[in-house]
């Protein structure tokens, strides 16, 4: 694959790699590239933005601070962690993606991300789309109750919220529930015919965590808080994350 030519100005030194490194459990090992380029050749993103991780990596070790802090293209990894499963160093690139945007100013990241995380910050559920804990439980119920009559081979599936000392807190994509309820149906069914003891929460049960993406630490840790309370509340034993 060809790599297109990176432009070197400016400073030298990799400030903002050097303040990477310092938040990585050993420095990390982000000086250790072969530039083998598997991880460019595996990426969603490479291509966009005149970019790949491989080509990131290098701009960070280079010093391009100012380019690689500011390019769009850290908006446009989806975090997969790909790059790290194929590199035969097991490289970080993502981690140095995620605090690449958080240099960015919080009202200049992308608004469509910075609003599902907001949105989840506003209501109890934790969820990007506004769902509240009292919809979510009409929905789950009504949806359950739907099944059991349809197919009386289900007629004993649960579905349970707030079950008090349950295995599993289980969580889910509050996409489902509003825009494609009956997807949430065949796990509740795998949970069911594998005799799983399990609940989903009234609180915090919308697994989304936009804040997480939009790198803003302190936002993230609120939303993934308010659902491991949820969890401690009930007495769970296992937080079983379906995103
Ligand atoms: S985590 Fe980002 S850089 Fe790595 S493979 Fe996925 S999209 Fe590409
Ligand atoms: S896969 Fe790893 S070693 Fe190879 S170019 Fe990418 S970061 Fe460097």
């Amino acid at each position: 694959m060809a790599e297109s030519s990176i432009k070197i100005k400016g400073k030298k030194e990799s400030f903002f790699m050097d303040k990477v490194k310092e938040i990585l459990p050993e420095g990390g090992n982000l000086n250790l590239c072969l530039t083998c380029g598997a991880c460019a050749s595996g990426c969603p993103a490479t291509g966009l933005a005149d970019m790949d991780p491989r080509k990131f990596l290098r701009m960070c070790a280079m010093g391009m601070d100012e380019e690689v802090t500011t390019t769009p293209w850290v908006w446009m990894c989806t975090m997969c962690q790909r790059c790290i499963y194929v590199c035969p160093m097991k490289i970080d690139i993502p981690q140095l993606v995620f605090n690449a945007r958080g240099t960015w100013p919080r009202d200049q990241r992308p608004k469509g991300i910075r609003d599902s995380c907001d949105m989840a910050l506003r209501n109890p559920s934790n969820s990007a789309m506004g769902t509240a804990p009292d919809d979510f439980v009409f929905v789950v119920e009504d949806v359950l109750a739907e099944y059991q009559e349809a197919q009386p081979e289900f007629a004993d599936m649960v579905a349970p919220i707030d079950k008090e000392g349950a295995h599993f807190f289980l969580n889910q994509n509050s996409r489902e529930p509003v825009t494609e309820p009956d997807e949430m149906v065949p796990l509740w069914k795998i949970l069911h015919l594998a005799g799983v003891d399990w609940t989903y929460g009234s609180k915090g049960w919308a697994a989304e965590n936009y804040c997480l993406f939009l790198a803003d630490n302190q936002c993230w840790e609120h939303v993934t808080r308010v659902s491991a309370k949820q969890a401690d509340d009930l007495g769970c034993k296992v937080f079983l994350n379906t995103e």
